[in-house]
């Protein structure tokens, strides 16, 4: 088991799986079907004999139950893509044996560290093997450890038919970091009562809270006019929006806030003499602050605007995605059993709030409840990115565990 969940990991990474947020197929790119080919390659090879992927890039699985009592459906659910912000081809890892709590410098860019003062989870590792990129890439630890671990786990479980379970579904996804991962999922086919993304960070973790995420576009109606007669006329819209975004709360931005705090987010700015579009995208853990957050904007936007009685504006909600708690707290059990998983592999589970949202918020509101699990990776989306093969082999105890865990407790 030891060098398997490494190996399978080290296998899965050199594959370049990026997504592309551009394009309009699912999957976004061919080339996740290299991964996924493989990894269903790899579960036949396990034993696992309906392991297949479907035309969308889904690859589907099942792990029989072994018990006659009627035990919930669980999934076990990863994604196969890497994020867009940085390449993922040619991704070469690097191992650093025993750990020694320094400073890591990447082997092909000097430039490239990954700093303990800025990666203090590094210093729960010494001693551990951590694997890195050479600086030029991502790693793509999100979420390919994911995927190493639920295999790993989907082998021992195979191979040790003592370990009395369920029904165990497995999902791979295409396109998480463009956020499609749930698009094509055929949850019926799925059949699964519960899941798990195996998609977080720190061993030990779980998280059953995503954001509830706002869109909002401000369009702005100015006066306009020919600059040589404008005076005490023209009211230049891309001066009202410049008016509005320099009113915007400087304690509710993301690079102010943390923790359990929201906040009002401009992505996008157009504009002319006449007319200019403002976009933002809102957060807050609760739907009441989100709209707090709205009200705060819009009577914002009405205040600037008292300065231009020409012109106008609209102000276009729309709604992007909720907090899954809502949904996850009707079913306790399901974080309960992770919470037991993770406490019998032999971690303090943490419990947390993610900041963000994830296709387990997605497949929640679809109608299959689903927690996140830690998968061991750290600074995702970057060439710092970084994870330790004691805690991919850790996530492999948490899953078996929890298979072992709904039996009992059916
Ligand atoms: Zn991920």
């Amino acid at each position: 088991m030891t060098d398997a969940v490494t190996d399978r990991f080290l296998r899965y990474v050199v594959i370049d799986t990026q997504s592309d947020p551009k394009s309009s197929t699912q999957p976004s790119t061919e080339k996740q079907m290299n991964l996924g080919r493989l990894l269903v390659e790899e579960l036949l090879t396990i034993g696992l004999s309906d392991a297949h992927i479907d035309e969308h890039g889904y690859v589907y699985a099942t792990i029989p139950s072994n018990v006659d009592k009627p035990v919930p459906v669980i999934c076990f659910c990863s994604h196969m893509d890497t994020a867009p912000d940085f390449t993922g081809t040619a991704v070469k890892p690097k191992r650093v044996q025993n750990y020694r709590g320094d400073d890591i410098q990447l082997s092909g860019d000097p430039q490239q560290i990954i700093r303990v003062s800025e990666n203090p989870a590094l210093l729960d590792q010494i001693g551990n093997d951590i694997i890195t990129t050479d600086g030029m890439t991502l790693l793509g630890a999100d979420d390919k450890a994911g995927l190493a671990e639920i295999m790993t786990a989907a082998q021992f479980l195979v191979d040790n038919p003592a370990i009395k379970h369920g029904t165990i579904r497995l999902l791979f996804t295409p396109d998480e970091e463009i956020g499609r991962g749930a698009d094509k999922v055929d949850l019926i086919k799925l059949g699964a009562r519960f899941a798990y993304t195996v998609d977080g960070e720190t061993a030990g973790h779980i998280e059953d809270e995503t954001f509830s995420a706002d869109g909002v576009e401000i369009t702005i109606q100015g006066v306009a006019i020919h600059p040589g007669f404008a005076k005490g006329k023209m009211e230049n819209a891309i001066k009202v929006a410049g008016a509005v975004i320099s009113r915007l709360p400087k304690d509710a931005a993301p690079e102010t806030t943390a923790g359990r705090e929201g906040f009002v987010h401009p992505t996008g700015v157009t504009g002319s003499m006449e007319k200019a579009v403002l976009s933002f995208i809102v957060r807050d853990f609760n739907d009441d602050g989100l709209a707090a957050k709205e009200a705060l904007l819009e009577n914002l936007v009405k205040d600037v605007m008292a300065d231009y009685p020409g012109s106008s504006y609209t102000f276009d909600v729309k709604q992007q995605y909720r907090n899954m708690k809502t949904i996850l707290d009707r079913h306790p059990e399901i974080v309960d059993n992770a919470i037991e998983a993770v406490r019998r592999a032999g971690m303090v589970p943490v419990r947390g709030s993610i900041r963000g949202g994830t296709d387990g918020s997605r497949l929640s509101f679809m109608g299959l409840p689903c927690a996140n699990i830690f998968a061991g990776g750290h600074a995702f989306h970057s060439p710092l990115e970084w994870i330790s093969q004691q805690d991919m082999e850790k996530a492999v105890k948490t899953l078996v565990e929890l298979a072992k865990i709904w039996e009992e407790r059916s």
